[in-house]
């Protein structure tokens, strides 16, 4: 039977939401309560240590910005389905959580006058990306980590994989998980589950994400039974290097990048005449990639043709003191400083806007478990998240929800070692057994790089009926083989190949939900572009998806969207 672990709260993941939660929840309860913090990577190595551009708060009043203006235009870049209630919120919060981050010790970049530094970013109208050079999420692990260690009340769990959600009666009861270092299962109990697993941007092959993040803890909420709302909203940035997908920050357009077509046109001008490059994400994306379609991108063996991001008029002294990541990558891995040579990008899938259903308070629909961060979707970004939104996404609901998982683990939640436990022997089967022992001809890697070709070619920046339902056909085969996937290795220490394993198995599930979410959206909002209904359908479509588990696939329903302030209008940049 599997050793049990108890704590007060569980967090699951120690990324940015997860850290910050963890530091909300002691300082909430002076220190008292007792913490597990699960990752199943070392903890630095969360893939929101990879945050590059910046975070994003109204910091200037005096300057003419305001929390009512970001917050307009995080609704506006939503494409009109975030929930309103829910962005002003975040919009009133963010500063205060920049000022808390310097006092915690955070190197924010500054001006010359000492104070805080921000830059521009796409579909914000006021500069309003506070930074750290170009690795603010870096630093702001750090910072968070450092003040965690301040209380002596958490223990860290890494190279943990958590493998289940066990819930019953609309309660949370459980998690199990394997110590990866010897293969044991292990059961954790606790009065209180905060979900901050990160999002699913390993469903698709060309991405900017960390292998690491395949959407296991919205898999694992799916399967239990927990709502899973929006997921066919995928963000594409249109910045990817070319071939490796890794991330050109944002940033370097916010410093004044421009981005180039083949017959040396600044292409944006076309789209986008106010804000050019600096419009939404979903729309520079959409414009590189008919660029690239219409024969004015650059060819490249591969078949990964782009387009140039330009930076070289920015001169070497602002690159090496704000981009000095971007020229390291550009150096590294193809041998070209962008001081002298123009970058070669396309557009690369970027965010996860859907996930767990959350209400306002980052509660999910079942009693003790909160979810924050990439794998909630609260709704703050709705169809399309502005940049530097996520970061800051992750530190007010780190702090929200951190904070309601502590109060309802210090005066209301129990422990359920019985419930739990009995859950334990199927599971053990499962992984043990039926999974480890298994043989079967296909293989596991196999098929998990036909599933990310699938999503880069039939649900990428543009969709059609055709492409999602030959999407939906290749799911369906792959879910099928599957079942006759086996693992060689059949080890228990460091076994990556069953990790791997669980993972594609949580993948397929979220494939299969966001195409068929994909399919029924017969608009085009947000990052969700249809070729076949080019416009958004506010009569129609202007609601929340959300699909819950069934042993044949997902049920869909739908929620509405809280507009409290501004009506749905046309999104001109
Ligand atoms: C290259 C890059 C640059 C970015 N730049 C910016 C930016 O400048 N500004 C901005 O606002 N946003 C940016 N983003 C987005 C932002 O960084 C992420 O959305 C955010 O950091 C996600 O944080 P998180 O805490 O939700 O999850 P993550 O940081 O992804 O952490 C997830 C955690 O969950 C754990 N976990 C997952 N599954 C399991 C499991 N089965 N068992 C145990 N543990 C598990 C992981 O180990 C990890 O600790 C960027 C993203 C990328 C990829």
């Amino acid at each position: 039977m599997a050793e049990i672990i108890k704590h007060d709260l569980l967090i699951l993941g120690s990324g940015l939401a997860g850290l910050r939660a963890a530091v909300e929840a002691s300082i909430q309860t002076s220190g008292k309560i007792n913490i597990g913090l699960i990752s199943k990577v070392q903890l630095m190595r969360s893939h929101s240590v990879c945050a590059e551009g910046g975070t994003a708060a109204a910091l200037r009043p005096e300057e003419g910005d305001s929390p009512g203006l970001h917050a307009w235009d995080s609704v506006k870049g939503s494409d009109f389905l975030a929930d309103q209630d829910a962005v002003s919120r975040f919009a009133e919060i963010m500063p205060s959580e920049i000022l808390q981050l310097d006092r915690w010790g955070i190197p924010w970049s500054r001006r010359l006058d000492g104070r805080i530094d921000q830059r521009p970013f796409g579909g914000h109208s006021f500069p309003r990306a506070v930074y750290a050079a170009d690795k603010t999420g870096f630093f702001e692990m750090q910072t968070l980590y450092d003040n965690l260690l301040r209380y002596n009340n958490f223990k860290r769990y890494d190279e943990w994989f958590a493998t289940k959600l066990i819930v019953e009666k609309g309660e949370f009861k459980g998690l199990t998980a394997l110590n990866m270092a010897n293969g044991g299962l292990y059961l954790f109990c606790a009065k209180a589950l905060l979900i901050a697993s990160g999002g699913a941007g390993r469903l698709f092959g060309f991405t900017t994400f960390s292998h690491s993040v395949t959407g296991d803890g919205i898999a694992m909420a799916y399967r239990a039974g927990l709502p899973i709302k929006d997921l066919e909203f995928m963000q594409f940035h249109p910045t990817g290097l070319v071939p490796s997908g890794i991330l050109m920050t944002e940033a370097c357009r916010g410093e004044g990048g421009y981005l180039v077509n083949s017959k040396g046109e600044r292409f944006m001008d076309k789209y986008a005449s106010k804000l050019k490059e600096l419009a939404p994400r979903d729309i520079v994306s959409r414009s590189s990639m008919t660029e690239i379609e219409e024969g004015r991108g650059f060819k490249e063996p591969s078949g990964l043709d782009f387009v140039h991001l330009d930076l070289r008029h920015l001169g070497a002294d602002k690159i090496n003191e704000r981009l000095p990541l971007i020229r390291e990558v550009c150096l590294n891995f193809l041998n070209l400083d962008p001081i002298d040579k123009p970058i070669p990008v396309r557009p690369v899938q970027h965010y996860t806007m859907g996930g767990i259903h959350t209400d306002i308070n980052g509660a999910a629909p079942v009693k003790g478990i909160w979810a924050a961060g990439e794998a909630a979707c609260v709704s703050l970004h709705g169809g399309n998240r502005l940049g530097a939104n996520s970061t800051a996404e992750c530190l007010a609901w780190g702090k929200i929800a951190g904070a309601e998982a502590a109060k309802w683990a210090v005066s209301g939640g129990a422990i359920c070692e019985q419930e739990a436990k009995n859950a334990v022997p199927e599971e053990e089967k499962r992984i043990f057994q039926d999974i480890l022992k298994r043989s079967g001809k296909e293989n596991v890697y196999r098929i998990r790089a036909e599933m990310r070709e699938t999503m880069d070619k039939n649900l990428g920046v543009f969709r059609t009926e055709e492409s999602i339902k030959s999407g939906l056909e290749k799911i369906k085969e792959l879910q099928a083989r599957f079942q006759q996937a086996s693992i060689q290795d059949k080890s228990r220490t460091y076994n990556t190949q069953l990790i791997h394993y669980l993972e594609l198995d949580g993948l397929l599930d979220l494939a299969e939900i966001l195409v068929r979410g994909a399919l029924q959206r017969k608009e085009s909002r947000g990052g969700h572009a249809r070729r076949d209904f080019p416009k958004r359908d506010d009569d129609n479509f202007l609601w929340h998806t959300i699909a819950k588990y069934t042993d044949k696939g997902p049920e869909f329903s739908t929620l509405p969207v809280s507009i409290t302030t501004w009506k749905p209008v046309e999104r001109k940049y």
